[in-house]
């Protein structure tokens, strides 16, 4: 149901004076970027004063949402001063909309789109990529960000939770999408220090981040994020296993802000030292049999400017250069 969210949920949801602690405690950690995800958080009705609060330092925030209900909360987000939004969107046609989501706002999403373009947001589209689900879809995709100015990011189902039995039956590799965008590729770069993501500029202009785990031995290297959860709970990782780090029962025992800052600051350095660097294929194990003619590959160790050895200035060039002479083997 839309808008929808159990009553218990709302009351353990942090308020905005605990999201004002957090903002305080991460702006003396030095943290100046925030992505505000969910759930949904277009449900909250104050998504533009969690935003606002988050922005007092100049901070970089971002908000991952659906947009079915984004319309509700614009203008108000762009004049609060939102970065970029990302919209999750992983299928054109309502039929696979349809059930990859359970929903059947596929038209909505796309109008609230286009609306975001209207009042000049930065957009990028999260595609997940799901064999036998949304293939086609993908060059599709493509012309959609050119007419919105979007960028797009196709991500790789990680095999994680319950994602586990989806990852079965529906993981596609991310080198599936060179395939089908290889006539259009103009150049290749990489954002090593953000899970070790190509990015790739096709000829209409769309740049397009490939986000995959597997086999992906270096992309939890640059991870810096701890996760808060929506009752105020620090997670050190997407997949951590063990107990969250509890922040209410800590602050219950304070009386001062500046004594509630500091307990915060205590528990996330405590998070960030449970941080392990996660990889779904550690080095030695068996990888997945690409398909086709894309293999992964690595060549070299990252310099110290964070590029791979084997990336040039001239990157068109060298990826003519793994064209021809490595025998279309796609690099991450
Ligand atoms: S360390 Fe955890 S949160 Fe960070 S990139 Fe790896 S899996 Fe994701």
């Amino acid at each position: 149901m839309e808008g929808y969210r159990e009553s218990r949920v709302m009351k353990e949801e942090l308020s905005l004076e605990e999201i004002r602690l957090i903002k305080e405690a991460s702006r003396r950690l030095g943290i100046f970027a925030f992505k505000i995800t969910g759930g949904e958080p277009t449900l909250r009705d104050d998504l533009v004063d969690i935003v606002r609060i988050l922005k007092e330092d100049n901070s970089y925030v971002s908000i991952t949402t659906n947009a079915s209900l984004i319309h509700n909360h614009l203008p108000g987000l762009v004049d609060a001063g939102i970065n970029h939004v990302n919209v999750s969107l992983h299928a054109l046609n309502e039929a696979s909309f349809q059930r990859i989501t359970g929903s059947k706002m596929l038209k909505r999403v796309l109008n609230n789109l286009r609306l975001l373009r209207d009042y000049n947001v930065p957009v990028k589209i999260n595609f997940v990529i799901l064999r036998g689900l949304n293939e086609k879809d993908i060059p599709k995709i493509i012309d959609l960000a050119a007419e919105l100015g979007a960028m797009v990011q196709f991500i790789e189902l990680h095999p994680v939770g319950k994602a586990v039995k989806t990852f079965r039956e529906h993981y596609l590799p991310r080198w599936r999408v060179l395939e089908l965008l290889e006539e259009r590729i103009v150049s290749i770069d990489y954002r090593l220090g953000l899970h070790n993501r190509p990015i790739i500029v096709l000829d209409n202009g769309v740049k397009v981040e490939l986000v995959g785990p597997v086999g992906n031995f270096l992309f939890c290297a640059g991870c810096t994020r701890i996760r808060v959860t929506y009752d105020f709970k620090l997670l050190p990782c997407l997949n951590w296993e063990g107990p969250p780090i509890e922040v209410r029962p800590r602050l219950s025992k304070t009386t001062s802000f500046d004594e509630k800052i500091s307990v915060i600051i205590g528990a996330i350095k405590e998070a960030n030292k449970l941080r392990r660097p996660f990889v779904m294929y550690p080095l030695g194990a068996k990888i997945p049999v690409p398909r086709g003619k894309w293999r992964t590959m690595r060549l070299g160790l990252p310099k110290s400017d964070g590029r791979l050895v084997y990336t040039g200035k001239d990157s068109e060039r060298h990826l003519k250069l793994y064209l021809s002479e490595w025998g279309k083997y796609a690099l991450f």
